[in-house]
C-alpha cells in the first residue's frame, strides 16, 4: 500500500492546484484522476474549449460582415470547422500536458482511475482496466467537482 501525507480524489482546478501546493511545501502527495487526462472540466470540455471556440467564431462573425466591413476590410470567410476543432483540442492538449509537467516539477504521482473512500485515511482506485490500488493517507481532498444527475445516471464524463 502506498503511503501519502496527503491524497487528492479529483484533478481539476480544485485538486490540481491543492496537489501542486502540497508538493511545493513538501508533502508526499498522490492526485487520482478518473479520466484520461488532468484538468478536469475546466481544462478538458469546459473553460478553456469553450473559450478556443468563441474567439474563433466571433473573428469568424467579423469577417463575415461585421466589425471588418465596417473598417473598410472586405474578405469573403470560409468556415473550416475541422481545423477550428483542431486547434480547440490542441489548446487542450498543451493545457493538460501543462499540468502533468507541474505535476512531475513539484513530486506529484498522478494516480489514474476512480477513487473512493475506503475508510479512515484510506482510498481505494480503480483503474480502467479494473485492477485496484489502495492508498493510505493523512489527509485526503476531495476535490470531485460536480456533474449533472441525468449525465452522472447515464455514465458520462
Ligand atoms: C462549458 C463550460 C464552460 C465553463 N467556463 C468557465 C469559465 O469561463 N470560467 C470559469 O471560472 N469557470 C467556467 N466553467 C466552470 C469550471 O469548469 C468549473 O468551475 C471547474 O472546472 C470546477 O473545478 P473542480 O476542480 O471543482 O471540478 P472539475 O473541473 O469538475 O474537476 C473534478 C475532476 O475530478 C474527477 N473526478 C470526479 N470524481 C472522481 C473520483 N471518484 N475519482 C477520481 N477522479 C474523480 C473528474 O473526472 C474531474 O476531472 C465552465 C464550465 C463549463 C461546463
Amino acid at each position: 500500500m502506498s503511503v501519502y501525507d496527503v491524497v487528492v480524489i479529483g484533478g481539476g482546478p480544485g485538486g490540481y492546484n491543492a496537489a501542486i501546493r502540497a508538493g511545493q511545501l513538501g508533502l508526499k502527495v498522490a492526485c487520482v484522476e478518473g479520466r484520461e487526462t488532468l484538468g478536469g472540466t475546466c481544462l478538458n470540455v469546459g473553460c478553456m474549449p469553450s473559450k478556443a471556440l468563441l474567439h474563433a467564431s466571433e473573428l469568424y462573425e467579423s469577417a463575415l460582415g461585421g466589425e471588418f466591413a465596417s473598417l473598410g476590410i472586405e474578405v469573403k470567410p470560409q468556415l473550416n470547422l475541422a481545423q477550428m476543432m483542431k486547434q480547440k483540442d490542441e489548446s487542450v492538449a498543451a493545457l493538460t500536458k501543462g499540468v502533468e509537467f507541474l505535476f512531475r516539477k513539484n513530486k506529484v504521482d498522478w494516480i489514474k482511475g476512480w477513487g473512493r473512500l475506503d475508510g479512515a485515511g484510506r482510498v481505494r482506485v480503480t483503474a480502467a482496466d479494473g485492477s485496484e490500488a489502495e492508498l493510505q493517507a493523512k489527509h485526503i481532498v476531495i476535490a470531485t467537482g460536480s456533474e449533472p444527475t441525468a449525465a452522472a445516471r447515464n455514465g458520462y464524463r
